[in-house]
């Protein structure tokens, strides 16, 4: 087994995007950048003098309703699962996000754009060790008929069901087991949905002031709005999974653990990510080492070769 699969990776440039916020509507620009090894995923709100740094740590959730919001000293940056997400997909541990407004843009709604543009950074492999997150005993939330759990597994693993009430979106459940390749090519493309009479409500509330069928799945009763169909015929379950992950990667490191959910969503993401925090013996920080065959397994994770190949 070849060691140095286990280091920590970051970017090797500075690559940026720019777009519009879903919320506020407003246009704004996010960079990513390269980091230290053990300094994680940073948000930096860049348009702020003195610029403000925000942990993308369970700690710094301030709002899960609608999107996962950070925040720190009264200073937040919105939505920012997506980007979180493209970053765990593509096996990136430590890297810093600026964001020269209130919000990451939502670009189409998916992670694609982001795994594109960390695509075009360009990864580098550190000299530190990864750190997974093992877990050992199960963790489960509930809220009412919602269930988040995090049950340990030799992989990491997802399996999400979702039951909207809604002739395309009833009992649409997804399993699969992620690594670089299969995030890539089954996940990161899935955009995120929205009900038309939810937007309009939104629209009148001063919310959501940037969404438009250029970037969310929008359905009526009956209907997908969206003249060019879905990407997935199960986009909306393939969408709750990236989002999930987006949630996860706030653990601050790579799990390995099946992830189990049943019509969740940011709020039970992360009241699952704190208690498995918290709960004494639920998780363990386990780093690589030669002939476990444990990382022999992970060493198929996210390998770096592949990220060349282009997002389908
Ligand atoms: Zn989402």
């Amino acid at each position: 087994m070849d060691g140095q699969s286990f280091h920590q990776r970051t970017l090797k440039h500075r690559a940026s995007i720019e777009g519009v916020g879903l919320h506020t509507g407003q246009p704004v620009r996010l960079t990513l950048s390269p980091a230290c090894a053990d300094s994680g995923i940073v948000f930096v709100r860049t348009d702020l003098a003195p610029t403000l740094e925000i942990p993308a740590e369970c700690a710094s959730v301030v709002d899960t309703v609608l999107n996962t919001s950070l925040g720190r000293d009264g200073v937040r940056i919105g939505t920012v699962e997506h980007v979180l997400a493209a970053l765990a997909g593509c096996g990136i541990d430590a890297a810093r996000i600026e964001v020269e407004g209130p919000e990451v843009p939502i670009a189409d709604g998916s992670s694609a754009p982001f795994v594109q543009l960390i695509q075009r950074a360009g990864i580098h492999e550190l000299r530190a060790p990864r750190r997974f997150l093992q877990v050992r005993k199960a963790v489960a939330v509930t809220d009412g008929d919602k269930v988040a759990k995090l049950l340990p597994a030799r992989h990491f693993r997802m399996t999400y069901t979702i039951d909207f009430q809604h002739p395309l979106i009833s009992d649409q459940t997804c399993a699969l087991e992620l690594d670089g390749r299969s995030f890539r090519k089954e996940i990161a493309r899935a955009r995120t949905f929205g009900f038309k009479r939810d937007v309009e409500k939104l629209h009148r509330a001063g919310l959501a002031r940037g969404g438009s069928l250029e970037n969310a799945v929008v359905v009526d009763d009956f209907h997908i709005l969206n003249p060019e169909g879905l990407r997935f015929p199960d986009e909306f379950v393939r969408h709750k999974i990236l989002d999930a992950i987006g949630d996860l990667a706030l653990l601050g490191m790579p799990v390995i653990g099946h992830f189990v959910a049943v019509k969740s969503g940011h709020a039970l993401n992360h009241q699952l990510v704190r208690k498995a925090l918290a709960e004494g013996g639920a998780c363990e920080v386990v780093q690589p080492r030669a002939a476990d065959e444990l990382y022999a397994m992970q060493n198929s994770l996210l390998p770096v070769l592949t990220l060349e190949e282009q997002v389908a």
